[in-house]
């Protein structure tokens, strides 16, 4: 039983680790910027910024080991600042909190956007894939990654930095209000993406549906590739993240947290739709739209991780969910 803490504890990765530390028989303590929607029974809360930590802070002492997973993810240009803060600057700040601490163990939740996913020079992507972030998202998470680095050579902690694929709750996928599959699933929310992006034909051909939140999108790529990306059930990644803390490697470890094999986005938003009852739209998107593959060879070989929820769960859960929220909507 160790004392851990895990920042980003009130979002959606966050509270899978909390609740799977708790059941573990850990002592969790949970910061984050926001109070949680729901607490985790057993894990004691703290409420504000990483970035505002004080060096060498007395409310962390006596932890063994961090989860560092707080973060703010964003790709407008006007959140460009917000996003280096999160990530970059909160990290020092946090590593400073840490200093001579009792910590011993230290896990980054990174990205593949690090590389990113989304040119990549060779497949399946691993982590030896040379870093060449695009976007101030991926440009924070490898300076978390090095700052991250820095500290276990600094202070002796082992580190290991995760670099996770996509991730969602299967409860997301079906809802077009969510902030990853609204736009990905539902036509009518990827009109506006598409108009934004120039894409004006990709944007015509959604314009029918502007407004219909009961047609999914069935995507392909021009070049004849699939629209394809890892995409890791949360409950997967909570797993990962708590066989990392609990792991015993030393030094500096990098690893990418991901699924065995690639989710075909048109495909699955066929076996979505059939299974939910909706409509589909063939769309044939750029060649500019995601078609990568990951590893998770290291992850299974240091870590013992293997992905336990397949895109069968996936819809099963989704569809699930989709019937609870219609069942009883948000009220107020
Ligand atoms: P999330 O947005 O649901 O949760 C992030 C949490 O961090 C939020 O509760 C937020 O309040 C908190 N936070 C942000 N800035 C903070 C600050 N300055 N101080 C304290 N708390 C702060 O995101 P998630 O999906 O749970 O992602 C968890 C981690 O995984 C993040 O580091 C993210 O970058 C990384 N990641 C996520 C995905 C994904 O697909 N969801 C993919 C790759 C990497």
């Amino acid at each position: 039983m160790s004392r851990i803490a895990v920042t980003g504890a009130s979002g959606r990765v966050g509270r899978a680790v909390a609740a799977l530390l708790v059941e573990r028989g850990h002592h969790v303590l949970g910061l984050d910027l926001v109070a949680p929607a729901t607490p985790v029974p057993g894990v004691d809360y703290l409420v504000g910024d990483l970035a505002e930590l004080p060096p060498q802070d007395p409310r962390l002492a006596g932890l063994e080991a961090v989860a560092h997973l707080g973060a703010f993810m964003s790709w407008r240009p006007e959140d460009a600042s917000r996003v280096y803060d999160a990530n970059a600057t909160a990290t020092q700040r946090l590593v400073r909190a840490l200093d001579r601490s009792s910590v011993r163990r230290f896990v980054l939740a990174s990205t593949g956007e690090v590389y990113p996913e989304n040119a990549p020079v060779y497949q399946p992507l691993d982590e030896h894939h040379p870093r060449r972030p695009t976007t101030w998202y991926g440009l924070s998470k490898v300076l978390a990654e090095e700052i991250t680095a820095f500290a276990g050579r600094a202070s002796g902690w082992a580190t290991v930095v995760l670099r996770f694929s996509h991730t969602q709750d299967p409860a997301e996928l079906l809802d077009p209000d969510s902030f990853f599959s609204g736009p990905r699933f539902f036509a009518s929310r990827r009109l506006t993406r598409e108009r934004a992006a120039g894409h004006h034909e990709v944007a015509d051909a959604l314009e029918p549906f502007a407004g219909d939140d009961s047609t999914l999108l069935v995507a392909s790529r021009a070049d004849g590739e699939p629209v394809q990306m890892g995409i890791l059930a949360t409950a997967d990644l909570a797993r990962g993240v708590v066989l990392a803390l609990e792991a015993s490697t030393t030094g500096h470890e990098v690893i990418g947290l991901g699924p065995d094999a690639p989710t075909d986005l048109g495909a699955f938003a066929r076996r979505l739709a059939v299974a939910a009852g909706l409509r589909t739209v063939d769309v044939t998107l750029p060649v500019s739209a995601p078609s990568y593959r990951t590893s998770n060879a290291r992850a299974r070989e240091l870590l013992g991780f293997a992905p336990l929820l397949g895109e069968e769960e996936l819809v099963l859960a989704a569809v699930e969910a989709r019937e609870a929220r219609l069942a009883s909507p948000p009220t107020g």
